[in-house]
């Protein structure tokens, strides 16, 4: 769903990042409070309007980062890995390892950012309220900011899958059926639901009040239900691969070299004449390492005479690996959340198989009968009004 963005920063290992679509936000949100501010501050100097709409639209940022930090902290404190939180033109997405496994662990991933917006909402009004008259810049970017902060709080309550309300709607129905698949389809088309709903409501808007915030709200139904419709793919995705494990989907086909091979003769013998990326080294049937193309790109070309295949592999003690009998959900989970191509299927030492994304892929479609699936991707949405 999120195409190229900026990274900023890392916290905690959660790979903080600006999509571009994000600066069409940073542009209105400067503006925008622009108009308000000299309609109530007439008095002020266009430099004035300008510091406090740029130092709000910068504070805006920190808000929803905030909000998505607070999903982000929660998750890891329940043990689920959160890969990176990306800031876009419709608010923030933090993109969550795994699935919860059970309500609970939903409810309170999904409550902490409407409640982190409410804090911030409380916070700056308390500062606004402090500043009063003697420091209007300060009262004013405050206020604003606390009145943004509650309808961010408020709209990420709408029950509408995948926004925050719709994940508590669907912790609920979860927690009420025992069965997820279902919670997660009913939350969906409701999800599918407000998405309309707001189209409607901008499109109304558009034709009453104001043609840009119309068009505006318009844009956020579209967005609520495009990731709805993306909700109900990842669960029939699920459902498609439910009941499969590694040995099924595995290919048992793949070609091993031995790990004293030179890169160069790797290179001439078997990457060149194959076009594989990929090659499993081992010793017999026993695992020794994994060697890919970024591998190769890593040492310089003129010493592939010189370094083995076993030297610039990853050896098999630091490879993620998955047993024959794994559900084939976790082994997507791990390709998912470890954003790696492929994982050897081990038994002990001995390697089995392997499998890939690519293949993963085409049994799923297979399974599917031919409805092509969009990318599984776990993500957590919100989603801002400006
Ligand atoms: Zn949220």
């Amino acid at each position: 769903m999120i195409g190229q963005s900026v990274r900023l920063t890392t916290i905690r290992g959660i790979a903080v990042g600006i999509h571009y679509s994000w600066f069409i936000i940073f542009l209105l949100i400067t503006f925008s409070p622009t108009a308000r501010f000299s309609a109530q501050h007439p008095q002020w100097t266009l430099f004035e309007h300008y510091a406090v709409a740029i130092g709000t639209s910068l504070l805006f940022f920190a808000s929803i980062l905030f909000h998505e930090l607070a999903h982000s902290f929660v998750a890891l404190a329940k043990g689920i890995p959160v890969r990176a939180i990306t800031l876009f033109v419709f608010g923030g997405v933090a993109q969550i390892g795994r699935e919860p496994d059970r309500p609970m662990t939903e409810f309170q991933i999904a409550v902490a950012g409407p409640i982190a917006s409410a804090v911030l909402a409380v916070g700056f009004g308390v500062v606004a309220h402090l500043a009063g008259d003697q420091h209007e810049h300060i009262a004013a970017l405050a206020g604003w900011l606390s009145s943004i902060n509650l309808v961010l709080a408020l709209f990420n309550l709408v029950p509408g899958f995948p926004l925050d309300g719709g994940r508590i709607f669907r912790a609920a129905l979860w927690h009420a059926t025992g069965n997820l698949a279902k919670a997660t389809r009913i939350a969906a088309r409701t999800g599918q639901a407000v998405g309309y709903a707001f189209i409607f409501l901008g499109i109304w808007t558009g034709f009453t009040v104001n043609w840009f915030s119309g068009l505006w709200i318009a844009f956020i139904g579209w967005f609520l239900l495009n990731a709805a419709q993306e909700s109900v793919v990842q669960v029939s995705v699920r459902s498609a691969l439910t009941g499969l494990v590694a040995e099924d989907v595995m290919g048992r086909d793949c070609p091993t070299v031995s790990d004293r091979m030179s890169l160069a003769e790797l290179v001439h013998e078997h990457i060149l004449k194959t076009g594989r990326r990929c090659f499993v080294v081992a010793e017999g049937s026993r695992l020794e390492g994994l060697l890919t193309l970024h591998h190769v790109k890593a040492v310089p070309q003129d010493r592939w005479t010189q370094v083995s295949v076993g030297q610039a592999m990853t050896p098999a003690a630091q490879l993620r690996v998955v047993e024959p009998d794994q559900p084939i959900l976790e082994v997507l989970q791990i390709l998912e959340g470890e954003d790696i191509n492929q994982v050897p299927v081990v038994e002990g030492d001995r390697l089995m198989g392997m499998i890939t994304r690519d293949h993963l892929l085409r049994v799923l479609s297979a399974k599917m009968e031919l409805e092509i699936p969009e990318r599984p991707g776990l993500s957590r949405t919100s989603a801002a009004t400006a």
